[in-house]
């Protein structure tokens, strides 16, 4: 029952907009640098944002 204390952390690209999860929490260290260097799997902007879409109020 462990499973509660994780939660997704979504980033979403500013470039086409396409968001995923790219790690969970609690973030350590590694997931900062993996935060980083990533990039967006769609387009390969380095425009890469905390949070998603619907956080910025673009809910359907
Ligand atoms: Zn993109």
């Amino acid at each position: 029952m462990s499973a509660e204390e994780k939660s997704a952390v979504w980033v979403h690209c500013g470039d086409c907009t396409h968001e995923w999860v790219l790690f969970y929490t609690p973030i350590d260290a590694h997931d900062l640098a993996k935060f980083g260097k990533s990039y967006c799997p769609m387009c390969v902007s380095k425009k890469v944002f905390m949070g998603s879409k619907a956080d910025a109020g673009a809910a359907p």
